[in-house]
């Protein structure tokens, strides 16, 4: 058991709340020291404070970069309280206890995130508010630390519920949270410098996220969950405006990523496009004249699954195609940005959320993937290969129709966001066949074909509209028999890297088929 508190040392830049907290402190008789800005804040208000300066006998000095650090401070941080040459050492060089720190730091992440320059944004990186706050967190036996404002309620909850005093659980919580904070710090500041190293950036990473929300539950109601932003300021699920309906769970906002992620694919000023994504995979995506007529293309390819989906357009969300989306039950809708017609009618259907970003990302920025393994984490740079008419080669007798061509330079696009085995029919620029996740390339292309039968039944159709299409493999056909089963499901063209052993049988079986078929020389796996 501690005595009660009797000094703390406030330094933060974000001053919100502050002067509430001050003064519940100095209510208790607690003893405030302070930093420059801090202190003047807490005067302001009328409150009794100490300068740093005036505990450690130096001024602030270098802009700000030299406060706080100084043995007078930190000694009062780290020393133990109940060691006796601790104690000798505090006495014999004037250090007094400090039990509690209050430290937010240089906001670091926001000046990144407004676009700073590079002078500025070291300017930013806070070192005496980390070292206090890892001195102070080590020390958690005896020292409260506070780093967030969100925690200054339980704070003085805590004080009031243990006669002015914070409990050893109470600390050590604080200085789990403490470390997260200089740990994602850290990270934030060596995920820019790599950035502003782009491809000179040495493979060595720090990774940490700052907490968005915690989740309702994970991939299944028994798993805890959470989601955590990168800081970076990308158009997408991390960073839009929610207008309406109950909070993402873990699956729509995995869902809702890979679906803006590629609708972004297809420019806006070519064409109006929509993707509708289930289970992180694509159950239809098309381009339109107008987003509805996107909509409904998409929509066509596989009315069954669509049911629940997550739909992304890349273009302002209009009354038309709101319209034509509240028809079936969807789970997400993310745009660019909405009209408030379109408001208006989703407001009408509660469950329905819908997402805007401002803007849509470029799908060429670099960035990073990272997956978790047991014991580790698997990083690779984002997929950003691209592929265009000049890159292809045409392998058979026959070559695509420039019409053919522009399906098949679709169809890869959308293959590249499928899961491996990935095999995408496309007739008119919309998919109509989509075959995802398979073990086998065969499967994925008699699944593809098999739903285009189903929807070409439902639809009164007389043939699948497969017949006449363009088929993209997401890596090359290591046999014939896959090609042979597009072929069979009426694929008249096919957009594939080439590359297999067998090439030559496959080039052979697709000219015996009639069939024009392109080498891209660039795969897109995606497990
Ligand atoms: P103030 O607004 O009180 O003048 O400054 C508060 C900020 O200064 C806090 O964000 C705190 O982390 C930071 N800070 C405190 N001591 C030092 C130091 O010695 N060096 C640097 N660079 N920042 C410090």
């Amino acid at each position: 058991d501690l005595s009660p508190l009797r000094r703390a040392l406030i330094s933060v830049s974000d001053k919100t709340g502050l002067v509430e907290l001050g003064q519940k402190l100095a209510a208790r008789g607690v003893e405030l020291l302070s930093t420059g800005g801090s202190a003047k804040t807490l005067r302001d208000a009328g409150l009794d404070v100490r300068d740093v300066a005036d505990v450690t006998g130096f001024p602030e000095m270098m802009d700000g970069r030299v406060k706080t650090l100084h043995p007078k401070v930190h000694g009062g941080l780290l020393a133990l309280r109940d060691n006796k040459g601790h104690v000798a050492a505090m006495e014999e060089h004037g250090i007094g206890n400090i039990d509690l720190l209050v430290v937010n730091l240089y906001p670091f992440e926001e000046t990144v995130a407004k676009g700073a320059d590079y002078d500025t944004c070291i300017e930013n990186i806070d070192i005496g508010g980390p070292a206090m706050i890892r001195a102070a967190a080590k020390n958690h036996g005896f020292v409260t630390t506070v780093v967030d404002v969100e925690d200054y309620d339980a704070l003085i909850a805590e004080l009031d519920a243990n006669d002015g005093q914070t409990t050893y659980a109470f600390r050590q919580r604080l200085a789990q949270i403490a470390y997260a904070r200089t740990g994602a710090y850290d990270a934030a500041v060596s995920t820019w410098m790599a950035g502003a190293l782009g491809e000179d950036a040495p493979r060595r990473r720090a990774f940490a996220g700052t907490i968005k929300q915690t989740l309702r539950y994970g991939e299944n109601p028994h798993q805890n969950a959470a989601f955590y932003t990168d800081g970076s300021e990308r158009p997408g699920v991390a960073t839009a405006a929610q207008h309406q309906g109950k909070e993402l769970s873990y699956n729509n906002i995995n869902d809702t990523d890979a679906a803006f992620e590629l609708v972004a694919e297809f420019d806006p000023a070519e064409s109006a496009a929509c993707a509708i994504i289930k289970h992180a995979n694509p159950c239809g995506v098309a381009k339109g004249a107008t987003l509805t007529e996107a909509y409904k293309n998409a929509f066509d390819c596989d009315r069954t699954s669509a049911f629940g989906g997550i739909v992304a357009l890349n273009g302002e969300l209009n009354g038309e195609t709101a319209e034509a989306i509240t028809e079936i039950f969807t789970e997400v809708v993310i745009a660019p940005s909405a009209t408030d017609e379109a408001k208006a009618i989703f407001a009408k259907k509660k469950n329905l959320r819908l997402l805007t970003t401002g803007a849509l990302p470029n799908v060429r920025d670099k960035g990073l993937t990272v997956r978790q393994v047991a014991g580790g984490l698997l990083v690779q740079d984002k997929d950003t290969g691209f592929i265009s008419m000049d890159d292809l080669k045409v392998v058979t007798k026959v070559a695509p129709t420039d019409e053919q061509m522009r399906d098949l330079l679709f169809a890869w696009k959308v293959a590249k966001h499928v899961k491996s085995n990935a095999i995408v029919y496309v007739k008119d620029q919309a998919t109509v066949g989509v075959g995802a996740g398979q073990m086998s390339r065969l499967d994925s292309a008699l699944i593809a074909a098999k739903k285009a039968e189903r929807m070409a039944e439902a639809m009164g159709l007389p043939a699948p509209l497969t017949k006449g299409s363009a088929v993209a493999s997401d890596a090359f056909f290591p046999f014939a028999d896959g090609l042979l089963e597009a072929a069979a499901a009426g694929a008249s063209c096919v957009i594939q890297p080439g590359g297999s052993m067998r090439d030559n049988e496959v080039i052979a079986a697709a000219d015996e088929a009639g069939l024009a078929m392109v080498f891209t020389g660039m795969r897109h796996f995606r497990h």
